[in-house]
């Protein structure tokens, strides 16, 4: 007998038998499992998981509790959750939720989704602050997560800051994208990569290629992986979240008009907010009263209407995300979040108002952390190098003294030239103010072989030991001077600066910075052999203060001024002297993510006695310890005492480094550049797309 008719007979037997009931139960039960599964199930959308089961944490906010969300951040959980979307770009400002939307979505990802999770923070510090400040914190408190968390058992992992694992078969490991091991030996489908324009996720020497697409990998074994990339973005050249949302569809939060907009035509009026500024007849508009301080200020639709901020919460409530471009890879969603969309308090319009009024006090430093962190814009610095010397040669000016009143010190940067056609020292003499505002008070090119004494004692008894007239008839030394140690007459150079340091002569060399790193300009303690003492000074971001601040050109912070009669035995300033001035260049080297300061063939000595003269300034800032108040600081109490400064560099943060505080854990904010400058357009595609999808 076939089996076939063995299995025919036995279901006829069963048919009359004992099993009658229990089979039809067990049909009924099958007909309702494949009714139930086959029933279209909606799914739960981010921003109803997060605003039904979502918990703000203890201690990780102002408020916690319940989850409420804004209008744009509802669109924004939806597609951090939206399985359909594989790549989501988020260029965003400060103050607009963004952490707070992230660490909902990985909430979802292991309670309502429950899968690998992945965060990826710059660094393994931030990673730890991460893990421990934001989703230890959610797992503790949340209630439908809470239950989920296992009991770790005899002989397995503990849970730690960088990962932790759920009884549902749910993971989250937390990472640093500094770390070389940040991208093996795990698979994760949600994949979520923070801050990526920090310093962090610039490939390094060990690295092979770029890191989020090493990220990306993690999730090779998933056919339906997500990224997600955030990050303020930082500056417009070697941004990467910039050069990724320009890829995407570009989404903005489009919101109607209250005067004009009929709702259901979903067109009249409809626009996205936008910081728009003084040059265009749309965005935030304000009006100053008689002391110039900020009276009033509203918002000027595109539409023409004038919107006051009591409408923004009505308009978040009733906005939609919509694209504004074709993305270059199916899929890849792009989102921009600015601080003026928030109906956080601390976001509310006459705040950023004040901040870019504040801003334009020192726009060579300012405007970029404005740019970055409230416009979440990148910035474009420019660089003396794109100012034309003619302009130099007409801002030079009459001086009433060899130096003017505003000049509070004065330093000089000294290079050394070498060779037999032309053996020469070449030194700058400049005067500082507050703010930092400086003037040229003279270039002296001193010919002569700097292996002989002739030259050095040319430099010592005409520049430096030489005593500077202000208009009221006293007069200015030398406070500080910086000798160039890095070419062929390193002894001698040593051998000249050591006798003097107790007039704060010192020996440079530029440090060492792979990849257009940024440190500080001046070290912290100096180098020294043999007896001998010089200083690693950081060249990239010296460079980068100096030829900003060529670039500023309102008298200010930071704006250089030149004289129009060159002080005794110093040089004329001519065209060459100010092509001179500005021959170093900035360049993003081929395919690299970073900028760097290229030497360039031709003559530069005026541009690097600048740099030179301002590391002495840095010097002098960390010798103080005022390093961040220099500028406002007066003469008196700058560092006159201070005669041998060996291991006395404070480590205080720079100017630069004291807004990178507030920027984000992640972020080194290392290039404070030079003027104001809009966003320019996107360039006309230099991406290639992405190679990922
Ligand atoms: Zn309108």
């Amino acid at each position: 007998m076939s089996r076939g008719l063995e299995a025919a007979a036995r279901v006829s037997a069963h048919r009359h038998g004992d099993y009658r009931t229990g089979r039809g139960e067990l049909r009924r039960a099958l007909l309702a499992l494949f009714e139930g599964s086959l029933k279209f199930q909606e799914r739960m959308s981010g921003s109803v998981w997060a605003e039904r089961f979502g918990w703000i944490p203890k201690g990780t906010g102002a408020e916690h509790g319940k989850v409420t969300l804004y209008g744009y951040q509802r669109g924004l959980v939806d597609l951090m959750c939206d399985p359909a979307v594989p790549l989501l770009t988020v260029l965003k400002a400060a103050r607009v939720g963004y952490t707070r939307c992230a660490t909902l979505a990985v909430g979802y990802h292991l309670h309502q989704d429950p899968t690998l999770c992945a965060i990826a923070q710059p660094t393994i510090p931030d990673a730890d602050d991460f893990g421990s400040g934001e989703i230890a914190p959610m797992l503790r408190d949340t209630p439908v997560l809470k239950p989920l968390m296992r009991q770790v058992k005899k002989g397995e992992k503990q849970d730690n800051a960088a990962f932790y694992q759920l009884s549902n078969g749910a993971s989250v490991r937390v990472v640093g994208a500094a770390s070389d091991d940040a991208f093996r030996r795990y698979s994760a489908r949600f994949l979520f990569a923070d801050e990526i324009d920090g310093d962090g996720w610039t490939p390094g020497a060990k690295t092979q290629g770029d890191k989020l697409k090493l990220f990306w990998t993690r999730g090779e074994t998933f056919w339906n992986r997500k990224q997600v990339r955030g990050s303020t973005p930082l500056l417009f050249e070697t941004s990467r979240v910039w050069k990724l949302w320009l890829a995407s569809d570009q989404r903005r939060y489009f919101v109607p008009c209250p005067q004009c907009s009929d709702a259901a035509s979903q067109l009249d009026g409809w626009q996205y907010l936008d910081w728009g500024g003084p040059d265009v007849p749309h965005g935030l508009k304000w009006s100053l009263d008689a002391e110039g301080t900020l009276d009033k200020v509203w918002y000027v639709g595109t539409c023409g209407c004038i919107i006051e901020e009591r409408h923004k919460a009505w308009m978040d409530a009733n906005g939609e995300w919509r694209p504004t471009a074709k993305a270059k890879v199916p899929g890849h969603v792009g989102m921009h979040l600015w601080t003026g969309m928030s109906l956080n308090p601390n976001a509310a319009w006459p705040v950023i108002v004040q901040e870019w009024l504040e801003a334009q006090a020192d726009p060579a430093t300012l405007v970029q952390p404005f740019m970055n962190l409230r416009l979440g814009r990148p910035y474009r610095a420019i660089y003396g190098q794109e100012v034309k010397s003619s302009s130099f040669i007409d801002r030079m000016e009459p001086y009433p003294a060899e130096v003017p009143a505003g000049v509070e010190f004065i330093t000089v940067g000294v290079d050394v030239q070498s060779g037999k056609v032309n053996p020469r020292l070449e030194a700058s003499v400049y005067g500082w103010g507050r703010g930092l505002e400086v003037w040229l008070i003279g270039h002296f090119v001193l010919p002569g072989d700097p292996a002989k004494g002739e030259v050095w004692a040319a430099l010592d008894e005409g520049v430096l030991l030489r005593r500077y007239r202000k208009p009221d008839g006293t007069t200015l030394d030398v406070r500080a001077t910086c000798i160039d140690s890095g070419g062929h007459h390193t002894q001698e150079v040593y051998a000249f600066a050591n006798k003097r340091r107790s007039r704060r002569v010192w020996a440079i060399k530029g440090r060492s910075e792979s990849r257009g790193q940024r440190g500080k300009v001046w070290p912290r303690k100096p180098s020294s052999k043999l007896g001998h003492v010089w200083y690693m000074i950081g060249g990239n971001a010296a460079r980068d203060w100096a030829y900003g601040s060529l670039a500023v050109d309102k008298p200010g912070p930071r704006h250089v001024h030149f004289p129009q009669a060159p002080l005794d035995g110093a040089r004329e300033l001519d065209d060459e002297f100010f092509a001179q001035l500005t021959r170093e260049k900035l360049i993003v080297p081929r395919g690299q993510q970073y900028t760097v300061w290229q030497k360039p063939s031709e003559a530069h000595e005026a541009g690097v006695c600048f740099v030179y003269a301002y590391a002495a300034v840095c010097g002098l800032q960390a010798l103080s310890g005022k390093y961040v108040k220099l500028g406002e600081a007066d003469v008196e109490s700058a560092p006159e005492a201070a005669g041998d400064d060996a291991g006395t560099a404070s480590g205080e943060p720079t100017p630069a480094d004291a807004i990178a505080a507030a920027v984000a854990r992640a972020r080194r904010l290392s290039q404070p550049a030079a003027a104001v400058q809009p966003m320019a357009p996107p360039p006309a595609s230099t991406d290639k797309g992405e190679l990922y999808l």
